[in-house]
């Protein structure tokens, strides 16, 4: 079912974001279809499934075949396992006054500080021993690798613990040249050996994400961590399928004379004589501020509307209509031009791109961001709509 390809007035409230699940699934299997055989899939689901709504993308990338998820913090686990999703999860980011709630959910553990507290919780947890392998922003330096490893494996000697996974996370994953990404495999690898030693034997090792899982090919694990792959954020352009579209209503439309200005502090003048139409939705919703005129980011004098490629803008009745004026909280203005549009149309903020209309990643690119900015900052006042996948 297609919503925005109906010339009839658009049947939701102000403004909707649909979810084709069928695009997840789709781009779960593209994954499967190309790593090397065996390898298991942990759909990360964090930050509300980067802004699509963590459970139903969870549901879609389990039923697709993901055998692992992935969250940053304890309360996205725990919304997982409330809504009866049992599969292994591992959370990266929680507090220590958190694991009373986690007996059910794997954690990353990085310092034996954190062993500590994770071994003196009320249930034994599952755990993977996170190795800093160039990125530099979390993990066990190697230099205290040797005695993080030992120190597990003395607690699970004790049945207080039980280190299911060893991982790490790439610096340059969405680099076609993997030259990075092969060293801190090279790590990885001499890390697990070490990690081996002391009498561990986990179950899974774990560096790439979606990109890496691409491009750096790793027998040394047994699962990669697909996060922006699932949506159809296409960094390498291999196929995937973008999962959202941002459709809305022209709320109000006006006649606006040559010469007059638009929106606060008229950073737009109109050239001419022409129809202007009210978008309700601002960046209060998620619409990136910078894609408006004078919305912070500048190019060749003229700022917003100028950046490479197409203008900012919308679809509406087949028509990219650009973006005038400061982007507000809760609205914006586009310009129709002669095209008599009338209150009501629909219209398509972004989507897979495939009818006219913008993609995220091209409003990352009008905003000096990525299009996981543009996803994860979808506002909480848009309802998601969801499209089943086919089975
Ligand atoms: C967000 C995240 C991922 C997913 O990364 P993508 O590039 O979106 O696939 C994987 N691992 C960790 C640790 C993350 O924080």
């Amino acid at each position: 079912m297609n919503l925005v390809q109906s010339p009839a007035r658009a049947c939701f409230g102000l403004a909707e974001a649909t979810i084709d699940l069928g695009a997840v699934t789709a781009n779960v299997r593209h994954y499967r279809r190309l790593l090397r055989p065996g390898t298991e899939i942990m759909a990360v689901v964090k930050a509300n499934g980067f802004g699509h709504g963590a459970v139903p993308i969870a549901k879609a990338a389990v039923e697709a075949g993901a055998t692992w998820l992935g969250v940053a913090r304890a309360d996205e686990a725990l919304e997982l396992r409330a809504a009866g999703l049992t599969v292994p999860i591992l959370a990266w980011l929680y507090d220590a006054s958190e694991l009373m709630w986690l007996s059910d959910v794997d954690v990353s553990v990085a310092t034996v500080a954190e062993l500590q507290q994770v071994v003196s919780a009320p249930s034994v947890h599952h755990v993977h021993l996170k190795l800093d392998t160039g990125l530099h922003r979390g993990g066990s330096t190697p230099d205290q690798w040797i005695e993080l490893t030992r120190a597990a494996a003395h607690y699970e000697a004790l049945g207080a613990v039980k280190v299911r996974g060893i991982w790490s996370h790439l610096s340059h994953g969405d680099e076609l040249d993997a030259t990075h990404s092969r060293r801190q495999l090279e790590i990885l690898r001499a890390g697990v050996a070490l990690a081996r030693r002391a009498g561990l034997e986990p179950s899974v090792v774990h560096l790439a994400n979606s990109a890496g899982a691409l491009t750096l090919d790793a027998p040394d694990c047994n699962l990669v961590r697909i996060g922006a792959g699932l949506y159809g954020i296409d960094e390498l352009g291999t196929g995937l399928r973008p999962a959202m579209r941002l459709n809305t209503k022209v709320a109000q439309v006006r006649r606006i004379r040559a010469g007059e200005g638009l929106s606060y502090n008229h950073d737009y003048i109109t050239p001419t004589d022409t129809t202007v139409a009210l978008i309700p939705l601002g960046y209060a919703d998620g619409i990136p501020r910078p894609a408006g005129t004078g919305g912070g980011v500048e190019e060749a004098g003229r700022p917003g509307a100028a950046r490479a490629g197409a203008p900012a803008g919308v679809l509406v009745r087949g028509v990219r209509m650009p973006i005038r004026g400061r982007i507000a909280m809760d609205q914006f203005v586009v310009d129709a031009g002669d095209i008599p549009v009338e209150p009501g149309e629909p219209v398509t903020v972004f989507g897979p791109g495939d009818q006219g209309e913008p993609t995220a990643a091209e409003w990352a690119r009008w905003a000096g961001t990525i299009p996981h900015e543009i996803y994860t900052g979808l506002g909480s006042r848009v309802p998601r709509r969801y499209e089943e996948a086919d089975r």
